[in-house]
């Protein structure tokens, strides 16, 4: 069993997505353990994303992940950090297979609706960002 962070960005909320996303990921067989709805001010999404702070990007992604509310969620499976970026589809909406969220759904490389943990060690900072562990649930079964 694997453990991942994923995130309903501020578009996938504000498209009625949250569901959506969730429903994927239940439908592979990966549960949901945790899980919360949080407005990050520009300094949170800045830290979340300090591994990026040097990409030109940066000042715009953290600027859109502070633009509304999102949902973290903790998410756990076998390969759950591997099946959840398959299902999440390429970062570029453009280059995501068919069938992936991303091509579903997504506008843009920025706003492309979904993050998800890239590696272990991220997933448990990750995890640790947003869910304390009295936050994180044991799902019997
Ligand atoms: P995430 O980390 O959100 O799961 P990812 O691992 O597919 O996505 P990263 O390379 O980690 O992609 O980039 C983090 C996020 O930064 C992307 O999801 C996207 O929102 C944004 N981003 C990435 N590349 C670009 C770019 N060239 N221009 C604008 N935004 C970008
Ligand atoms: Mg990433």
């Amino acid at each position: 069993m694997q453990r991942t962070l994923s995130i309903v960005k501020p578009d996938g909320v504000n498209k009625n997505l949250i569901g959506e996303v969730i429903r994927r990921f239940e439908k592979a067989g990966i549960g949901v353990i945790a899980l919360k709805m949080v407005h990050l001010t520009k300094k949170q999404a800045e830290g979340f994303y300090a591994v990026h702070r040097q990409r030109p990007f940066f000042d715009s992604l953290t600027t859109f992940m502070c633009s509304g509310p999102i949902v973290p969620m903790v998410l756990e499976g076998k390969d759950a950090i591997k099946k959840v970026r398959d299902i999440m589809g390429a970062t570029n909406p453009k280059d995501a297979a068919p069938g992936t969220i991303r091509k579903d759904f997504a506008d843009s490389i920025e706003s492309n609706i979904v993050h998800g943990s890239d590696g272990p060690d991220t997933a448990a900072f990750e995890i640790s960002y947003f869910f304390n562990a009295t936050e994180i649930f044991e799902l019997k079964g």
